[in-house]
């Protein structure tokens, strides 16, 4: 019996993914390339790209959020489960990075589905919320800079439906979240919105050691 998770080692992780990923090869391409960028730690898993996949399908979703796109990769794999016309729209900054993106998403031939907002996210978010009618939309991945997450939340709360889905990615923040003596801006934002989250009952959550930490918060 575990009581608790377990520790991967490398040899169980590549066990993992030679019996469960199937990644496309695009996003196999994608990830090969952002691997050799500045900032690829900040790619999440093929793992936790496919467990989204599995979420957006699961509730149905036609209107997806996306806060911090990075070179695309967590957009595919939303994308790629969004029916024909099902539509994510992305919140990024670096226009650098958004055309990595924008090249595999053509590539995946999935460009169709996917809205780039190139701006800072609490703007981008803010229009959002003149042109969407609260609870339009049906999924939200947020994982960009961490200081203003609990406003990327609460913004992402009221436009999400109820039953819809949030998902808050780098919550364990490489364990810095445990650590006492941290509280630089973004471990102190991290650990008071993981606090918070714990008694929001505005949501169910499951926080899921994937990854650096990934929460997931269904609205009621
Ligand atoms: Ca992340």
């Amino acid at each position: 019996m575990t009581r608790q998770s377990l520790t991967l080692d490398d040899q169980l992780y590549d066990y993992l993914l030679s019996v469960s990923l199937r990644e496309p090869p695009v996003m196999a391409r994608l990830r090969a390339e952002t691997a050799q960028r500045p900032g690829s730690g900040m790619q999440i898993a093929p793992e936790q790209g496919q467990f989204m996949s599995l979420l957006v399908e699961l509730i149905g979703a036609r209107l997806c959020l996306e806060v911090g796109t990075f070179t695309g990769y967590s957009a595919l794999a939303v994308a790629h489960a969004l029916p024909p016309d099902g539509q994510l729209i992305c919140c990024d900054i670096n226009a650098e990075n958004a055309a990595v993106a924008e090249r595999y998403w053509m590539e995946a031939g999935l460009a169709d589905r996917i809205q780039l907002r190139l701006g800072r996210a609490a703007d981008t978010l803010a229009e959002l919320e003149r042109e969407y009618p609260a609870g339009s939309f049906d999924f939200a991945f947020i994982d960009a800079d961490k200081s203003p997450y609990d406003l990327y939340y609460e913004t992402a709360f009221r436009l999400i439906r109820h039953g819809g889905l949030i998902l808050l990615d780098n919550v364990l923040w490489s364990g810095r979240v445990a650590d006492p003596s941290r509280n630089d801006p973004d471990t102190a934002a991290l650990k008071a919105l993981n606090s918070k989250l714990r008694d929001d009952d505005r949501v169910s959550l499951s926080l899921l050691p994937l990854g650096d930490g990934l929460t997931l918060l269904r609205k009621r």
